[in-house]
């Protein structure tokens, strides 16, 4: 069976063709991916107006580039990212996918994004085993527990405010970096001492819920500080301010994934979303796995951004696990919670 999957929920127009096999696994036949970030970084985050149009514009040159790279006229069905997300960007990959499976005369799958940044893990490290979910992007940050990608997803927890990336984003802009800053507070940092500044760990008390994170205290305490510093004329060290707030944040969230991982009795985590690019939540991530001896699961940079391959190869799982197809009628969910792994 071969899946074609649309994603458009944020700033990424992605399709992506898998083909699903016994072994409960996929192998990927095309990934292909057209992104507006460069559209957004002069207004320093995603503007959904700009999204949508580009998603309008992108989406039928990126369906044809798939199919061509993985050599077919068209799939045995067709996937697409229902929510959660930006409304008016899911509107447009909802809609075309619903045009391709009319056109096509094929089952629709309009499932879950967040279960798709699970899934796509299976595409290198072969068939989930029952595992922990440490999902980390612009617009993300959720413990997940994942006993079986066919059944529903339980979430842990969740941020109360800010999403990690989007803290990585905020802090970047303070700092004079570019859009986005993750990756420029990543390089910063390289040159920084991680101990030089105790920025504050959210949500890391004994009353506080042990899955849930806060980022945006972490966020004002950065900003204090640098404003307390230029106030006074002292000279501020971007490397180290860079280092411990992604220290803070690398911190919080390896902590509560491996307290999740130890109370839910399992022993394998699965990171995924673009924030896992960061060196110092891998590191960390591996450091703690391995004295703990948890297995960990990171795939490529790639794979954790968002891209078709994810949607089609969740939509691969829920298929083969008896799910099935879409009304041509369903609607796009901005708010879609990660319980629901399609909506049918
Ligand atoms: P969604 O939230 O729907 O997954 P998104 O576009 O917000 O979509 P991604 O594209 O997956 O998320 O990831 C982008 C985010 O990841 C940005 O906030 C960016 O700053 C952050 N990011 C990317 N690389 C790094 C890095 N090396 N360190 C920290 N953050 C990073
Ligand atoms: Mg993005
Ligand atoms: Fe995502």
């Amino acid at each position: 069976m071969i899946v074609l999957g649309i994603e458009s929920s944020c700033d990424e127009t992605g399709v992506g063709v898998v083909r699903w096999r016994d072994d409960r696994t996929c192998e990927q036949l095309a990934d292909e991916v057209a992104s507006s970030v460069a559209e957004h970084a002069r207004f320093g985050g995603v503007v959904p107006e700009i999204a949508s149009r580009a998603h309008l514009e992108a989406i039928r040159p990126t369906v044809r580039r798939a199919l061509s790279a993985a050599g077919i006229d068209r799939p045995d069905a067709v996937a697409v990212t229902v929510g959660p997300g930006l409304a008016g960007a899911l509107l447009v990959g909802v809609a075309a996918a619903k045009a391709y499976a009319a056109a096509w005369d094929l089952p629709l799958y309009a499932v879950n994004h967040l279960g798709g940044h699970v899934a796509v893990d299976t595409l290198e490290h072969g068939p989930m085993p029952p595992a922990v979910a440490l999902l980390v992007s612009g617009g993300h940050t959720h413990l997940l527990r994942v006993d079986d990608l066919a059944e529903p997803i339980a979430e842990l927890g969740s941020t109360v405010d800010d999403a990690a990336g989007e803290a990585f984003d905020k802090v970047a802009r303070l700092l004079g970096m570019g859009y986005p800053g993750g990756p420029e507070i990543d390089r910063a940092a390289r040159d920084g001492d991680p101990a030089a500044i105790a920025f504050p760990r959210g949500m890391t008390g004994p009353r506080d819920a042990p899955y849930d994170f806060s980022f945006s205290g972490l966020k004002t305490a950065v900003a204090r500080y640098v404003e307390a510093r230029r106030a006074a004329g002292d000279p501020i060290s971007v490397a180290d301010v860079a280092a411990s707030f992604q220290e803070a944040v690398a911190d919080v969230l390896t902590r509560k994934a491996m307290r999740a991982v130890a109370d839910s009795g399992m022993d394998t985590l699965v990171l995924g979303g673009g924030a896992t690019a960061n060196s110092r939540i891998r590191a960390l991530a591996e450091q703690r796995c391995a004295a703990a001896g948890i297995t960990l699961r990171v795939p490529k940079p790639r794979l954790c951004t968002d891209n078709g391959v994810m949607i089609a190869s969740y939509a691969a799982h829920l298929i083969a696990g008896g799910a099935i197809p879409s009304p041509l009628t369903v609607a796009a969910d901005p708010a879609l919670s990660v319980r629901i792994g399609q909506l049918d």
